[in-house]
């Protein structure tokens, strides 16, 4: 069973967080790719503090040189509120016709995990997709609220089926947030050591993030 994983997220800007993260989930559960998805309307938060074409700019230059990593505009070439169980869907359809069965894979920190139960339609996104819950620094893998209900029902220690399965991945613990680098450009900080250097070199080209609030 090929594994294809799906990193969703408003990347406003990616940062370090998101790419070790991801890099360490590929390595352990074997994903032959990990597909970076940039919401165009987040469902759950206010609006990206810059444009859909930079976020996806940014993201390429942070993933050029891993041959594993790629862009997937699916969600901003849709347009609309970004419903991830509509993205999988879509992706389902695209991989139906390969030959090898393929399952995907979404990847998600534990403080996105947290709120799983009031995502549209997650029974859907069960159903379409398993799902690898990264350790984010402060929050701890939710055990006795909703989502902790949903963990205990589908956890298994490996993927065996290619939907209804969830597993959870310790990775590096990097405590950083898109917020915290937002709010360090805001005030004309440094950013260097938290994103990839050429991000930062792009930030700067463009002028992004210094009149915007991190929040
Ligand atoms: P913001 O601060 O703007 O909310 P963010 O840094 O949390 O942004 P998002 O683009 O919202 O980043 O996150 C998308 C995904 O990346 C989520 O699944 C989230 O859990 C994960 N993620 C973000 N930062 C980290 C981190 N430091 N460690 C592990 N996972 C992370």
């Amino acid at each position: 069973m090929r594994l294809i994983g799906i990193n969703g997220g408003t990347f406003d800007p990616i940062h370090y967080g998101h790419l070790r993260p991801a890099l360490e989930v590929q390595q352990s559960l074997g994903l032959e790719q990990v597909r970076f998805v940039p919401c165009y309307q987040p469902v759950h938060r206010g609006q990206p503090s810059v444009s859909a074409v930079q976020r996806c700019e940014m993201i390429e230059l942070a993933i050029a040189g891993q041959p594993s990593f790629c862009l997937d505009t699916i969600e901003i070439d849709r347009g609309g509120p970004s419903y991830m169980v509509d993205t999988l869907a879509a992706l389902k359809q695209r991989y139906a016709d390969s030959e090898e069965s393929t399952a995907l894979v979404l990847i998600m920190g534990t403080d996105a995990f947290a709120n799983f139960h009031k995502w549209h339609n997650w029974q859907e996104i069960l159903r379409l997709a398993n799902i690898a819950v990264t350790h984010r620094p402060g929050e701890a893998l939710p055990l006795y609220c909703q989502a902790g209900q949903i963990l205990r029902a589908h956890h298994v220690r490996h993927f065996s089926q290619c939907c209804e399965q969830i597993v959870d991945v310790p990775v590096t613990q990097l405590d950083l947030s898109a917020t915290a680098l937002r709010n360090y450009l805001h005030q004309g900080q440094s950013v260097d050591y938290l994103m990839p250097p050429t991000v930062i070199d792009y930030i700067q080209q463009h002028q992004l993030y210094r009149d915007a609030k991190g929040n």
